[in-house]
């Protein structure tokens, strides 16, 4: 895919790349008073739900076309910009003809092909940059596939959105981040512009500020962060809407990562800290064949004696010793609880092999060549 670069797509002035506005547009005077507090504090590219996506009926279903009205309105009085949400043809070809400068497409529909298609089928031949958030699920195909539909209409300006995924688990986020798939979808796709929702990942307004710095840490190119001028009573996602104040205190203190750095200084002792690294994980991986082999060793054993693969009281001691033995190391329990679970399938499926393994193998457990 040839994305164009975010420099290119004429929108927003600020590096990273900020939008900052309501989760819906409420009323003229809302919209006006939020979004002017919001360019006071240097952000030029504003978001308002104009039709929104809620998860239950009879609650607030957004303002629908009179807002594109007050959004018209106010971008020639304020000279800013503005994004919105669309999720269908029809949404496509309002917001275009009152002047929307950038789309985004919503996690409730990037999960449809359907949906996804006739919005990418209604903007082609228009040059209007597209976000797309990711899918409810942690599904990375489903978010490509969506992009992959915009790209093949002609939409060159794409870029996305993290804004966590569902999770029925009891979690502290509304959305929980899972950093590896943004990070994933990055790699594949490098020219990607990746776009942070940090009000969306956390759900609530006191932690916003430290996903905008993840984010940052991770070289994402930007923020989407919900801002009212009265965050407590937002008709939609009270609990996660900022002040254009805080929004402000979060920019100022935001760290700035470099990409990289052309120090000298800087350059050797990365190298050297990987070098170690590369003999670490060849260490680990010799380790894992030693523990695979012993194990195997078992199961020849085991067979010998006519003993089952799994016996779940040593599993389970071997698993606490493993957990004391992390603690002491300074390592977090559940790395180690996943990690272990992981070796253990392998375990069992490397005895069962040998066991399952024809008569024709000597008592060491060796297959002999014929
Ligand atoms: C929103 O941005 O207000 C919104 C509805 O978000 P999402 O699609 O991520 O749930
Ligand atoms: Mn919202």
């Amino acid at each position: 895919m040839e994305i164009t670069e975010l420099q290119q797509w004429g929108v927003g002035k600020t590096n990273p790349l900020i939008i900052a506005g309501p989760c819906s547009a409420e009323t003229e005077e809302q919209l006006y008073e939020t979004v002017k507090a919001i360019k006071e504090q240097g952000v030029t590219l504003m978001r308002a739900g104009v039709w929104k996506p809620r998860t239950r009926p009879n609650t607030f279903e957004g303002i629908g076309q009179e807002a594109l009205q007050w959004i018209q309105d106010i971008k020639k009085e304020l000279n800013i910009q503005f994004s919105v949400e669309v999720a269908n043809a029809m949404h496509v070809e309002e917001a275009l003809h009152y002047g929307i400068d950038v789309l985004w497409v919503g996690a409730r529909s990037t999960v449809s092909p359907f949906i996804v298609q006739e919005i990418a089928d209604a903007l082609r031949g228009c040059d209007v940059p597209v976000l797309v958030k990711n899918p409810i699920n942690p599904d990375l195909a489903l978010w490509m596939g969506a992009l992959e539909r915009l790209y093949q209409a002609g939409v060159k300006k794409i870029g996305a959105i993290h804004r966590g995924f569902s999770t029925y688990q009891k979690s502290r986020y509304r959305n929980v981040p899972m950093w590896q798939l943004p990070i994933e979808m990055k790699r594949q796709l490098p020219g990607l512009p990746m776009i942070c929702d940090p009000s969306h990942i956390m759900g609530k307004r006191e932690d916003v500020a430290e996903i905008c710095q993840i984010a940052m840490d991770l070289s994402f190119e930007g923020l989407i962060i919900e801002t009212h001028r009265d965050p407590e009573n937002a008709w939609s996602d009270a609990r996660q809407q900022i002040t254009p104040q805080t929004l402000g205190e979060i920019i100022r203190n935001l760290h700035i990562r470099q990409a990289s750095s052309e120090d000298i200084e800087y350059i050797t002792h990365l190298e050297e800290l990987r070098t170690q690294i590369d003999h670490s994980d060849r260490e680990m991986v010799e380790l894992l064949a030693h523990r695979l082999d012993l194990v195997a060793q078992i199961g020849v054993w085991k067979k010998k004696n006519n003993v089952a693969a799994f016996q779940l009281d040593r599993w389970n001691r071997v698993f606490e010793a493993r957990k004391d033995w992390a603690k002491n190391a300074n390592l977090r329990e559940r790395f180690i609880v996943d990690l272990f679970n992981l070796l253990h399938v392998e375990s069992i499926r490397k005895q069962t092999e040998v066991m399952e393994a024809d008569e024709s193998e000597t008592e060491s457990g060796l297959r002999v060549e014929s």
